[in-house]
């Protein structure tokens, strides 16, 4: 068992690359725009009041939690590309088992198998 498993035919490769290259463009706008909005400065200007402060200083955070999140998932769909490129992708990390297409369709940046995703 030394060679490399291929589970995807290459129809299908082409549809999660695809996939993988429509989530990229979406979440690189998305990201862009988020920090716009989240300046530090913006929130020096505002001197209404404690609790607005205090809202605006919870919107910041969660935008930063958003973008943290985009920005963890850009890195993964970046990694389902490198290994879409290099024919490791598709197999489980968990278990070495190809993952099924199914699952990829939905969770195309997947690292593992449904089975080992739930712990
Ligand atoms: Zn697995």
């Amino acid at each position: 068992m030394t060679a490399v498993q291929q589970p995807l035919a290459p129809h299908e490769r082409e549809m999660i690359r695809d996939e993988l290259l429509r989530s990229l463009t979406k979440l690189e706008r998305s990201l862009k725009s988020s920090g716009a909005a989240a300046r530090p400065r913006d929130l020096e200007q505002d001197t209404v009041g404690r609790l607005s402060r205090v809202e605006a200083l919870q919107n910041a955070g969660f935008t930063k939690n958003l973008e943290a999140r985009e920005k963890a998932q850009l890195e993964q769909i970046l990694s389902a590309l490198r290994r879409l490129e290099d024919g490791s992708y598709g197999a489980c990390n968990g278990c070495g088992a190809p993952i099924p297409f199914e699952r990829l369709q939905i969770f195309p940046e997947t690292l593992a198998c449904g089975t080992c995703a739930r712990g």
